[in-house]
C-alpha cells in the first residue's frame, strides 16, 4: 500500500500577488489530505474521499475530458496531466481522507492534487522534479477544474520545511525558506463563512490587474507583470487608469513591497514589524481590492484587541475562509480561546482555530 501526506498551507502575507509574477510567503501548517493507494492488475483507477459520497472511477486508457463539476475533476486532471507528462500510469484503488478543512483557504486542492499526484507516481515507480509537479497540479486545476489559481499553493504544499516559512517568487520560482523563532505562534481562525462571489471575483480580479498592465505597457513598454511596477510608477500613471484598475493595481504593488519587508522583518526576528505588515496587508486587502467581507473584517478587528497579538489580517483569496494571526507564543493558548468566544458572541458562529505551527511539505511515507 502507498501512503502519501500532504499539508494545508497558510499564507502569511502576498495576497494576490501569485498571479502578478509577485513575492509571496506561505507556510505548510500540520492539517492534512492522506492518500492511501493499492495497486490493481487492470487499468482501473478508483478514488474514494471520506468527505464525499459518490466515488470516481476512471479508465485510464480513456480519460474523459468532461468536467463532472465536483471533486472529481481534480483527480481527473491530476491523472489526465501526469499521462500527458509521460507517467505510464499504472490502475489503483485510491483512498483520500483529510483533517484539513476544505473550502477554507487552507489549500485543501493543492494539498489533495499534490497527494494524489505523488500517490500515482510512487504507483508508477515513477519520479518527476518537484517543480515540475507543482506545474503539472496547477495546470490540472487550470484545464480541468476551471480555477485559474497561482503556482503558491502547490509550491507551499511540496516545499515547506517545518519551522520556516516559504518566501517564493512566484516569477522565478527561487524559494528562500525564512526561520520562524520559536517564540512566535501563527495561530489561523475560521469565520466558517464562504461567499458564493468568491471564484467569479477572484477572476474579475485577475481581469483588472491583466488590464492595468496593458494600460501600464502603453507608457512602460518593458513591463511584464504588475511585478514589474514600483508605487512611484504607478502614481505617475494614475490619470491613466480607470480609478477600480488603479486601486487593484495598488494594492498588488504594495503587497509585492509589503511581502518583501516581511521577509526582512522575520529574518531579523523583528516580529512587531511583521505584526505592523499584516495589518497593513488587511487594510489593503480590505479598502483597495475589495476582497474581504464583514466576518473577515470583526474576525482580524477582535484579534487586535487582544493581548500577545503583533498582527491579524485575513488569508486567502478573500470573501471568508480565515484569518492569520502572528501571536506571541505563550499567550497563544488564550488568544486563541478569547477570539474564538468574542467571535462566537458577536457573531453567533462557533469559528475553529487552527495551529498555524510551519511543517515540512508533503511526504511520501510508504511506497
Ligand atoms: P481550498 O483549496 O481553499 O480548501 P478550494 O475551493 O480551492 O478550497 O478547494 C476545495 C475543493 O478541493 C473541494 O471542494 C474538493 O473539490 C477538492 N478537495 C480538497 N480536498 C479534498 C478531499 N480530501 N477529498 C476530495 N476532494 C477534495
Ligand atoms: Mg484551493
Amino acid at each position: 500500500v502507498i501512503e502519501v501526506r500532504a499539508p494545508g498551507r497558510v499564507n502569511l502575507i502576498g495576497e494576490h500577488t501569485d498571479y502578478n509574477d509577485g513575492f509571496v510567503m506561505p507556510a505548510a501548517i500540520g492539517y492534512y489530505t492522506h492518500v492511501r493507494a493499492r495497486r490493481r492488475d487492470d487499468r482501473i483507477v478508483t478514488v474514494r474521499s471520506d468527505r464525499f459520497p459518490e466515488p470516481a472511477a476512471f479508465q485510464l486508457d480513456r480519460l474523459p475530458r468532461t468536467r463532472r463539476g465536483d471533486w472529481a475533476d481534480y483527480a481527473r486532471g491530476i491523472l489526465i496531466e501526469l499521462a500527458a507528462g509521460g507517467i505510464a500510469l499504472r490502475g489503483a484503488d485510491v483512498l483520500v481522507t483529510a483533517t484539513l478543512p476544505l473550502g477554507a483557504g487552507l489549500s485543501s486542492s493543492a494539498s489533495f492534487e499534490i497527494a494524489l499526484a505523488l500517490a500515482m507516481l510512487a504507483a508508477a515507480e515513477a519520479s518527476m522534479e518537484s517543480t515540475e509537479i507543482a506545474r503539472l497540479a496547477q495546470c490540472a486545476e487550470h484545464e480541468h477544474v476551471g480555477i485559474r489559481s497561482g503556482i503558491m499553493d502547490q509550491f507551499a504544499v511540496l516545499r515547506s520545511h517545518a519551522h520556516h516559512a516559504m518566501l517564493l517568487d512566484t516569477r522565478t520560482l527561487e524559494v528562500e525558506l525564512v526561520p520562524v523563532p520559536e517564540r512566535a505562534a501563527i495561530v489561523v481562525a475560521n469565520t466558517m463563512v464562504k461567499h458564493a462571489l468568491a471564484a467569479s471575483e477572484y477572476n474579475a480580479r485577475r481581469a483588472e490587474c491583466e488590464a492595468g498592465v496593458r494600460i501600464l505597457q502603453q507608457t512602460l513598454p518593458r513591463i511584464r507583470a504588475l511585478r514589474d511596477v514600483t508605487l512611484e510608477m504607478l502614481e505617475q500613471h494614475e490619470a491613466d487608469l480607470p480609478a477600480v484598475v488603479y486601486r487593484r493595481c495598488r494594492h498588488v504593488v504594495t503587497e509585492d513591497a509589503r511581502a518583501g519587508e516581511a521577509a526582512n522583518a522575520l529574518r531579523a526576528g523583528n516580529l512587531a514589524a511583521l505584526g505592523s505588515l499584516l495589518n497593513a496587508s488587511h487594510e489593503s486587502l480590505k479598502n483597495d481590492y475589495e476582497v474581504s467581507c464583514p466576518e473577515l473584517d470583526r474576525m482580524v478587528e477582535i484579534a487586535r484587541t487582544i493581548e500577545g497579538v503583533y498582527g491579524a489580517r485575513m488569508t486567502g483569496g478573500g470573501f471568508g475562509g480565515c484569518t492569520v494571526n502572528l501571536v506571541a507564543a505563550d499567550r497563544a493558548a488564550a488568544f486563541a480561546r478569547r477570539l474564538a468566544r468574542a467571535y462566537r458572541t458577536q457573531t453567533g458562529t462557533m469559528p475553529e482555530i487552527y495551529d498555524g505551527t510551519p511543517v515540512d511539505g508533503a511526504q511520501v511515507l510508504h511506497a
